[in-house]
């Protein structure tokens, strides 16, 4: 469906980002449910999107089914979360710089709480709730200013894609992967 699909399992997606950290290479991540692959079809900007990011994974079994079928089968699920919850683990051992983009003022506050406690040694450089000018450059300076390794986006769809896919350009590393509703999941 004119999707390039990254072939790679949850483990390595995650090993491969961690090295894209490590050899400070800017990488823009997808995480793509059927929601997302039906959107791409339907809407030309959201396409263009896709084409701009590093790697489109499969997020969830729905995805990893259709690919079956259609006779190119996908390793397994690579989904947004997990893939949070995965580079928080190893951002604790290497002590990764993170920055949290996205959801209410009140969740984000819990989430970063949340982080600190269990991730002490992920540095929060910096947050800001989902709710802001898009106008406005400030986000991307203080990116900029605090170079995170990590930019989590959670801005839901399509937000966090035209968010990221806007803003690439100003930033010369970190991985940027959008992850939806991730935020009010770690904020319990
Ligand atoms: N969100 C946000 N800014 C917005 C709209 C949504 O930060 O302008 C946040 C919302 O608070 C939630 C996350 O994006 O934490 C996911 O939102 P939603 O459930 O609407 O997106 P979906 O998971 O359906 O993509």
């Amino acid at each position: 469906m004119g999707i390039p699909f990254l072939h790679i399992d949850q483990k390595g997606f995650v090993s491969l980002l961690t090295e894209r950290i490590q050899q400070k290479e800017k990488t823009f991540v997808i995480t793509a449910n059927p929601e997302v692959v039906m959107k791409a079809q339907e809407e030309p900007q959201f396409m263009e999107y896709v084409k701009k990011a590093t790697y489109v994974c499969a997020d969830g079994i729905g995805v990893v089914k259709a690919a079956q079928i259609l006779g190119d089968p996908l390793p397994e699920r690579v989904t947004g979360y997990d893939s949070m919850v995965q580079l928080l683990e190893i951002g604790n051992q290497k002590r990764f710089k993170v920055f949290l983009l996205g959801a209410k003022n009140e969740t984000l506050q819990k989430t970063v709480e949340n982080i600190n406690a269990t991730y002490p040694n992920v540095e929060i450089v910096g947050y800001q709730d989902g709710y802001f000018d898009w106008n406005s450059n400030d986000i991307a300076d203080r990116i900029n200013e605090t170079q995170p390794d990590l930019v989590f986006v959670a801005l839901g769809v399509p937000r966090q894609e035209k968010w990221i896919s806007e803003n690439l350009d100003k930033f010369s590393h970190g991985v940027f992967i959008g992850v939806g509703g991730s935020f009010d999941v770690i904020a319990g």
